[in-house]
């Protein structure tokens, strides 16, 4: 059996497919200049596995996406306090380039806008630092969370650069309130750079993972960020992630979220799950247009809102037994969409030979809508291979048994008649 998970992220990506409305970015010639058309996505979960669709490979600059990624690393280098110091954690409910700061301190609102991340780039590898050596410590660190070699886009930068007076100008801004001590041109430099990084949805995807997952990145198994820290790059995307378009994004969405120029978005679902899409055209707000259709369309069908407070379900699978020419697969707990990708991993990695299936979900409390849906369509999946597969279900959980093509599941009334009980 092939987990249907691949196929519903291609399903996805042709929901979205044919819109192209909105604009690339043109106030960056090279980005004015890059195609418009291409359109991937990845997930990563919590053990490491990626699922990917679409130009999930293609290349593109981190651009703004970098922001909450060094805001955790200027967190796990500098302290709280002093991050605190230099920049609030307030939405903003302004344009990404906004030249506003908080009135009273004079630091900028948060580190999701072009303000609030040019100070905090400031703080890496502390004030005295050469930007080459500053933007080289960012760069190894995102190396570390891509778990492989990334480089930058020096030309990207430079072309950046050559009509940067808006960047420059918060720079100056933040200079005279002494803010920065760098001069501005090397603090946009360095900025820049920072956001000049190549990566490709895949990345993102497990980059955003290692934050959803409280540091330790879940391909390389290595602990890159302090859970505490991560907890407050997550709180500080969900309230100011996607600009002015945060608010309407956490009651539509729920997943803190993190959009950028280049046309790539994440998304960290705390516990669960790392998603990146890239899509160039932009909103309004400077938010990728199909890459927010993803995200609604992914949210809503697969049950992952934030305040939807569905309790996480990753031991579902309880154990899995031969018992004479049967395989008895036995769930247990709640099956939400994170539960249900674990069970059909394991399943997958499991030879059936020739033998019935029977799923008992005797222990399980409850499916959601999509865990419920997984689960289906992997028994009818190994039905259409030719195997008999049959469902022990005496409470009724499922509720409903019919599959996505209209027929009906089989179903036991007792696992005895086929000697099929628990042994432990
Ligand atoms: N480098 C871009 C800028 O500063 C990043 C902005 C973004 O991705 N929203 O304008």
């Amino acid at each position: 059996m092939k987990t249907p998970i691949p196929d519903y992220l291609e399903t996805l990506l042709d929901s979205v497919r044919e819109d192209t409305s909105g604009e690339v970015a043109d106030y960056i010639p090279e980005l004015a200049a890059a195609d418009p058309d291409p359109l991937g996505m990845a997930l990563c979960t919590m053990s490491g596995r990626i699922y990917g669709a679409g130009d999930d490979r293609r290349m593109f600059s981190i651009q703004s996406v970098s922001k909450p990624f060094v805001y955790a690393l200027a967190l796990q280098q500098r302290g709280w306090d002093k991050v605190q110091e230099t920049v609030s954690a307030e939405p903003s409910g302004e344009a990404f380039h906004e030249l506003s700061l908080e009135s009273g301190t004079n630091r900028p609102m948060n580190p999701m806008i072009n303000a609030g991340a040019i100070a905090v780039n400031q703080l890496i590898n502390g004030e005295d630092s050469s930007v080459d050596d500053r933007v080289e410590v960012i760069r190894e660190f995102f190396c570390e969370l891509a778990g492989r070699e990334l480089q930058i886009n020096r030309q990207l930068c430079y072309s950046e650069l050559e009509d940067a007076e808006r960047n420059l100008s918060i720079a100056h801004m933040l200079r005279n309130y002494k803010v920065i001590q760098d001069e501005a041109h090397d603090a946009v430099l360095s900025y820049t750079l920072q956001c000049a990084t190549e990566i490709n949805a895949r990345d993102l995807a497990v980059m955003s993972a290692t934050l959803a997952g409280g540091g330790i990145q879940p391909v390389t198994g290595k602990r890159i960020l302090n859970p505490d820290v991560c907890r407050m790059a997550l709180a500080v995307m969900a309230s100011a992630g996607m600009y002015d378009a945060a608010g309407r994004w956490m009651t539509t969405v729920g997943i803190p979220a993190k959009s950028g120029v280049s046309g790539g978005l994440i998304g960290s679902l705390p516990g669960q799950l790392g998603i990146a899409t890239f899509s160039p055209r932009l909103d309004a707000q400077g938010n990728s247009v199909r890459g927010v259709g993803i995200f609604q369309k992914l949210s809503a069908d697969m049950g992952l809102h934030l305040m939807a407070a569905d309790p996480y379900g990753d031991s579902a699978l309880r154990n899995i037994h031969t018992e004479g020419d049967a395989t008895v697969i036995r769930l247990q707990g709640k099956v939400n969409f994170s539960a249900a990708e674990n069970i059909l991993n394991e399943m997958e990695t499991e030879d059936f030979g020739g033998r019935r299936i029977v799923l008992d979900i005797e222990r399980v409390s409850s499916f959601n809508k999509v865990g419920r849906r997984m689960i289906k369509e992997a028994l009818r999946r190994y039905r259409e291979q030719g195997h008999d597969v049959a469902i022990y279900d005496p409470e009724n959980i499922l509720t409903d048994l019919v599959y996505s093509d209209g027929t009906e599941a089989e179903t036991l009334d007792s696992l005895k008649e086929h000697s099929l009980e628990e042994k432990d």
